[in-house]
């Protein structure tokens, strides 16, 4: 009887944002309302559609604009951006990588590509990241430091590097976290794919790590289609970034020399021109969002049981997707609302199957995953997309 009735306020309390129309409500629809026909018009008429052209270049200018990154290396998908980056980093064979086990598959399945070994790590309430308190208790008792790097005491294996990742727009304590690296030796990899616009003590997320990564899927903030990117600072590993994800061919007027094993990972032309089309509208889309954010903000205020996630102190989120998450307790509640959500039409899901309960990775190393579990059952994520965000602000 009580969980109907908080049911029933919960369901009034989102409905009051997106609406109470029959029209379907998505989770997060792509908007295109500037140049985009135009851009790829112009890339078609060009006949330069693939692996050459103007757009991937202005395309990466345009997201170091953005981002503060000193390059940007445009790739095929965040997936691949990522696991460009962990070789890049050093990641090798027979090493572990710690990531979160609250997150997409893209993070988990990069380190894999690696032929390295996803160590999950714990996420907190307040970032619904990388628990940088929990982690460094775990790692003073769970790896040995032997020269300047780690060693994880129970595998022997070295832990190579650390993947945060932004969960859904909102920023991790990546100071914490950073100055794990330094301590334990091994560099930080942010996943930003979700974070584009999102800034951690003023500067973009992404911009912290020794390389970073974004995505341009079709649900995230802005889309080439599918397309993501290395961001970095260091010179010599965008150079590297650019050679490995161009088939390591080395430059010639006509023969084709390739010096390594390398990806054919580059960002098309025409993929490019939808993304430079896109970043015009970037901030318009934030502001949509920040829209969104305050009305389901607004709408929950009075509401007891559960919580909208709100931007963590010091930080900008771009609230890519709003995340209602129940007080423990109302767990039985999760999949009842996702149901009367459905009915209604609105889209809404549950957050991500956890990384170690996944066939392939349930052997895989891990630190007590307690709030990470707890917050998988409490988790469901609303409609925000920035078309939405255009209907709150004019009503
Ligand atoms: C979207 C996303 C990626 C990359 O996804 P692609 O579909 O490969 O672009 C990686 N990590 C996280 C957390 C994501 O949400």
């Amino acid at each position: 009887m009580k969980t109907d009735s908080v049911l029933n306020v919960a369901l009034e309390a989102i409905r009051a944002v997106t609406g109470s129309g029959s029209a379907p409500v998505a989770l997060h629809e792509p908007c295109f309302v500037g140049n985009e026909w135009e851009m790829v018009k112009r890339c078609l008429d060009s006949g330069w559609v693939s692996s050459a052209g103007e757009f991937v270049g202005e395309f990466e200018r345009r997201l170091c604009q953005h981002t503060g990154a000193r390059h940007a290396v445009a790739v095929v998908n965040g997936t691949a951006a990522l696991h460009t980056a962990l070789l890049l980093a050093g990641v090798m064979p027979g090493d572990e990588v710690l990531v979160p086990t609250l997150t997409f598959i893209g993070t988990a399945n990069a380190v894999a590509y690696c032929g390295a070994t996803p160590h999950f790590v714990d996420s907190e309430e307040e970032t619904l990241g990388v628990d940088p308190d929990k982690l460094s208790a775990y790692l003073a008792a769970a790896v040995e430091v032997r020269g300047r790097q780690s060693y994880n005491r129970a595998t022997g294996r070295r832990i190579a590097a650390l993947v945060p990742m932004h969960t859904f727009g909102h920023p991790v304590r990546l100071r914490e976290l950073l100055d794990l690296g330094v301590r334990y030796g091994f560099p930080v990899v942010e996943d930003a794919a979700e974070s584009l616009g999102s800034y951690y003590e003023g500067r973009h997320t992404g911009t912290f790590g020794k390389l970073g990564i974004l995505s341009f899927n079709g649900n995230k903030i802005i889309t080439t289609g599918g397309g993501g990117a290395v961001l970095t600072d260091d010179p010599d590993l965008a150079q590297a970034a650019r050679h490995l994800t161009t088939t390591a061919r080395v430059p010639h007027a006509w023969s084709f020399i390739h010096d390594r094993v390398a990806f054919n990972y580059r960002m098309p032309n025409i993929n490019a021109a939808l993304g430079c089309a896109q970043l015009e509208y970037l901030d318009d889309f934030l502001s949509r969002k920040r829209h969104v954010a305050q009305a389901y903000l607004a709408s929950f205020s009075g509401v007891n049981g559960m919580r909208i996630q709100v931007e963590p102190k010091g930080c900008v989120s771009n609230y890519w997707l709003n995340t209602l998450v129940l007080d423990r307790g109302l767990e039985a509640m999760r999949d009842a609302l996702l149901a009367a959500l459905g009915e209604a039409g609105i889209m809404a899901r549950p957050a991500w199957t956890l990384m170690h309960r996944l066939p392939m990775y349930t052997s895989m190393p891990r630190m007590d995953l307690s709030t990470a579990e707890s917050l998988e059952a409490r988790i469901i994520s609303l409609p925000s997309s920035a078309t939405l965000g255009a209907k709150v602000a004019d009503s």
